[in-house]
């Protein structure tokens, strides 16, 4: 069964990972970031109050990220499996995912944690594109797309997400750390914690994620 959170800090390639695999396994890759991005696309009462703490760098209020995740993952295409890609990131939310899978009577079969250091994860985020449109990730040095500043998949023009700017990205960090990061203990604790090395090239670090989470290449 694949139901795996994957866990690290912003800018670890957790997100390019994880629609990696999640296509290869036909299981829904499940981001709250991205959930919340395209809400506040479509302008929604939701998407807009997740707005306000995304461009500072903060976590979205629980209450809030936990109702979203818990109706994602009642829909029919999570029941076999998900990837969880930014969530938990705190102590409440692991607590909640934990009583919402024993309520259905399922539980995580891994927690991947993306390991890699703080230098390189300014660089990764401080030059990432990404298309507003369809979601594709680019990056100005290491995945630059084919026409400067255009969306290979769809032709919209990029955008450096407001997150992503410098300041922002230290903020996340600190975040990252005080929130997020006390959660590998709790994963590691009960048996469920792989790690995986992160500052690699993508496709390296696929093949380490596909070993670390026993599918086969
Ligand atoms: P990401 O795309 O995963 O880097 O998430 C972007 C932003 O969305 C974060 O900086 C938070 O503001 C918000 N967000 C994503 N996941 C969560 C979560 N599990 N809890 C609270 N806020 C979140």
């Amino acid at each position: 069964m694949t139901r795996f959170v994957f866990l690290g800090p912003p800018g670890a390639g957790k997100g390019t990972q994880a629609r990696q695999l999640a296509a290869a396994l036909g299981v829904p890759h499940v981001a709250p970031g991205d959930l919340f991005r395209e809400a506040a696309t479509a302008g929604t009462a939701l998407g807009l109050e997740a707005k306000r703490y995304m461009d500072r760098g903060v976590l979205v209020p629980d209450g809030v990220v936990i109702r979203m995740i818990a109706d994602r993952l009642a829909r029919a295409d999570a029941k076999l499996g998900f990837i969880l890609d930014g969530f938990p990131r705190t102590p409440e939310q692991a607590a909640a995912l934990d009583e919402l899978l024993a309520d259905a009577g399922h539980s995580l079969d891994r927690v991947v944690f993306f390991d890699v250091d703080e230098p390189e994860i300014v660089r990764r985020l401080t030059g990432r594109r990404v298309c507003p449109s369809c979601g594709s990730l680019y990056h100005l040095v290491s995945s630059p797309p084919r026409v400067a500043n255009r969306c290979d998949r769809c032709g919209s023009e990029l955008i450096l997400r407001d997150d992503d700017r410098e300041e922002t990205v230290r903020t996340r960090l600190g975040v990252y750390a005080r929130q997020t990061a006390p959660l590998l203990e709790r994963y590691r604790e009960r048996g469920l914690l792989v790690s995986v090395p992160a500052g690699g090239e993508i496709d390296t670090v696929h093949r380490a994620l596909r070993t670390a989470t026993g599918v086969a290449p």
